[in-house]
């Protein structure tokens, strides 16, 4: 596996492969790798020639600044994780090589109503600064294709939307989510959560299989309350529970009216806070 720190580095690199014919798949992520970020990783190496991962901890996409501060960074891990999977390149830059002109975004997109509900609401900022950092690493990378997980649904939406609005020359590919044998959703925050906050995280999976089930007795609204009361246990408090067309991702009323619609739900336990979602209707 090849090291680059500096993107100019890089940039050389793939120019040589990409001379010779060679595609390119990317895979951006935060490090603290787990069996979710390489399962994308394993799609890049299979579909394209070289496969880019870049471990970043984006400082404009956190809105707390004691969540960057508490970011788990596991590097040592992350790199013997990556050679299993095959990955070809690994960036690792530092702020300055990912902001040159300062952390001041002047990307500006009008998401319409994608960043507003949801992850948009209740973490102020951070689309805006994740749409920053994934434009400048395509601007870097200049992938032929993008690996993104479904674990980050709304991410997922906005991240098609830029890509569609830029008309960027990139194939976004969408990666299932790769969970823990007792549902939990792989995610490096896990790290975090205390032995007995673990026993617990698996209800979030739990919740949204039981809102699957319910689908045709009950209403979205119904599915939607009775689920916020289920994650309402000691050490768990639910954000919120969202049955929202998976387009548009705004809060659907009627089932039958919409193709492909997905529950998406946010909890903290304690300082952790965890997301996951589940399609519920896919046609
Ligand atoms: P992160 O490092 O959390 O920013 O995630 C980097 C990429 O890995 C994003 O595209 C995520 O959606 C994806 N990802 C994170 N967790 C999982 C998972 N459990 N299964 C599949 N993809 C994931």
């Amino acid at each position: 596996m090849f090291l680059f720190k500096k993107s100019a580095d890089l940039r050389h690199f793939l120019d040589l492969r990409k001379k010779q014919g060679q595609t390119v798949g990317f895979v951006p992520t935060m490090g603290a790798l787990h069996q979710g970020h390489t399962s994308l990783v394993r799609q890049a190496a299979v579909a394209t020639d070289v496969s880019v991962c870049s471990i970043f901890v984006n400082p404009t996409q956190f809105n707390e600044a004691t969540d960057l501060a508490k970011y788990p960074r596991t590097p040592e891990k992350d790199i013997t994780l990556l050679l299993e999977a095959g990955c070809t390149v690994l960036f690792l830059p530092e702020v300055p090589e990912v902001y040159p002109d300062g952390q001041q975004s002047t990307l500006n997109i009008d998401f319409g109503q994608l960043d507003q509900p949801m992850e948009g609401a209740h973490r102020p900022g951070h689309f805006k600064g994740m749409a920053q950092v994934v434009k400048r690493l395509l601007d870097i990378v200049q992938p032929d294709q993008l690996f993104m997980g479904q674990k980050d649904y709304q991410q997922f939406a906005i991240v098609r939307h830029m890509i569609s609005v830029l008309q960027l020359p990139v194939k976004l590919v969408m990666s299932t989510t790769v969970r823990e044998p007792d549902g939990l959703a792989m995610s490096s925050r896990n790290l975090r959560l205390t032995p007995e906050q673990r026993t617990i995280a698996p209800l979030i999976f739990q919740t949204l299989s039981s809102a699957k089930e319910s689908l045709l007795a009950e209403s979205p609204q119904e599915i939607s309350a009775a689920a916020m009361k289920a994650l309402s246990v000691p050490g768990m408090v639910p954000e919120y529970f969202e049955i929202v067309d998976g387009t548009t991702l705004q809060t659907i009323h009627n089932m039958d009216e919409h193709e492909l619609v997905v529950a998406c739900t946010a909890v903290k336990m304690g300082e952790v806070r965890l997301i996951d979602n589940l399609v519920m209707k896919n046609l």
